[in-house]
Parts: C-alpha cells; sequence; structure tokens
C-alpha cells in the first residue's frame, strides 16, 4: 500500500500512520520526524534544516526531497506523513516513484480545534510515539508508554510558531487537496474526533 496523508499541523496524521505501521506493517515516512532526527544527531541536513522548523516555515524542497527520495528507494509499502508539502514536491514525488500512489487521505478539522489539541501534544524525542494530555495521555504518564522515554513539547508547537505553521499550511499545502482530487486520489477523512474513532474511518476509506 502507498499512502500520502495530507492534514494542518495536529491534524493526527502521525497519530494514524502509526497505528497502521504496527497493523498493516507500512513503513511511516514521517519527514517531520526525519528532520527533527536530523537535527538531534547535528548532521549537515539538521543544522540546514533547523532554522526552518524553529520559524515554522517549510525546509527548502531540495533537502526534504532528497531524503524522501532515499527513503522510498527501499520501500514498496509506506505511508508519508508531512510529504508532499506543497505542488513542487507533490511534482517531485511522481518522477520518485516507481509505483503510483494507492490513496491520498486528507484529515480535516478546524483551526480552533487543533490549537487545542496542539497546546496538549507531547512527543517521544526517541520512538516518535504522539500523545495529548487529555485526549490520549501516556499510561506512564511524563514517560512514553513504549519506550519509557522522558516525553516532551516540541519546540514548534509554541502558539506563534503554530499560527505560521497554520498559515503555511493554507498557502502552500492546501493546493495539494484539489491536486489529488483531481487524479482521483483524493478521500477525505473527518478528523475531529477521538483517534480510535478516525481510525475507524481511515480503515473504512482503505
Ligand atoms: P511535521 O512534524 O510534519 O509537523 O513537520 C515539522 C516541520 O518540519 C514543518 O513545520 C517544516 O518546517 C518541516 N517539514 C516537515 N515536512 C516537510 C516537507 N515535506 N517540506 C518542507 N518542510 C517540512
Amino acid at each position: 500500500m502507498r499512502l500520502v496523508f495530507i492534514g494542518a499541523p495536529g491534524a493526527g496524521k502521525g497519530t494514524q500512520a502509526r497505528r497502521l505501521e504496527s497493523e498493516k506493517g507500512w513503513t511511516v515516512v514521517a519527514t517531520g520526524d526525519l528532520l527533527r532526527a536530523a537535527i538531534a544527531e547535528n548532521t549537515p541536513l539538521g543544522q540546514q534544516a533547523q532554522a526552518y522548523i524553529q520559524r515554522g516555515e517549510l525546509v527548502p524542497d531540495e533537502l526534504v526531497n532528497q531524503l524522501v527520495a532515499e527513503r522510498l528507494a527501499t520501500l514498496d509499502s509506506f505511508i508519508l506523513d508531512g510529504y508532499p508539502r506543497n505542488l513542487a514536491q507533490a511534482a517531485m514525488l511522481e518522477t520518485i516513484l516507481t509505483q503510483p500512489l494507492d490513496a491520498v487521505i486528507y484529515f480535516e478539522i478546524s483551526e480552533d480545534a487543533l490549537i487545542e489539541r496542539l497546546s496538549g501534544r507531547r512527543i517521544c524525542p526517541k520512538c516518535h510515539a504522539v500523545y495529548h494530555l487529555t485526549a490520549n495521555p501516556s499510561p506512564r504518564g511524563d514517560q512514553c508508554g513504549v519506550c519509557e522515554a522522558t516525553l516532551i513539547t516540541r519546540d514548534d508547537d509554541q502558539p506563534d510558531t503554530v499560527r505560521k505553521r497554520f498559515q503555511v499550511f493554507r498557502e502552500q499545502t492546501a493546493p495539494l487537496i484539489d491536486y489529488y482530487r483531481e487524479r482521483g486520489l483524493l478521500h477525505t477523512v473527518p478528523a475531529d474526533a477521538a483517534p480510535d474513532a478516525v481510525y475507524q474511518r481511515v480503515l473504512s476509506v482503505l
């Protein structure tokens, strides 16, 4: 299965992608996670990407395209979480793929609901599990329920950066909705619900 997940920051793409990965075995390729790992390891890519991520802007296409091309080269089944983020990346993805996409899922949700979600989001810096203080708390409190690392708030979940990321989504990423609709690939999943309910909707689309 070859899937693309599109949605504004906090729409739940990562949570749904991780669950599909563990239940179906399709590998998640999450560009945000790969970039954060590169920053944590202080690689040349991480050094270049850091300032863009802190400002809530997109990292330049050539850096992200190369990262995705390297990851997809070895995968038959994957879920792209957070890529493509603009029309240029979508065009590049078509040249990277050796087999066509099966579906694009758009997680649709209002910005008000997203602000509430992002302010309570906590992530595991080690295994990338995603939690929410009230909606999806870790069974181990401030430690990851999977690997026991101490959970953190993402720097770019601060309110000013979140506003910038929404603007980037509206201006650069939202045009992909029509792009994939015109290609007959788009499925819209209402994402303003608990993770389990959204997961059932994703399964019914697939
Ligand atoms: P995410 O974890 O998907 O919310 O991504 C966090 C940040 O990483 C974004 O705000 C961007 O700065 C950067 N990023 C992730 N994916 C991409 C992409 N496909 N193109 C450019 N920047 C990206």
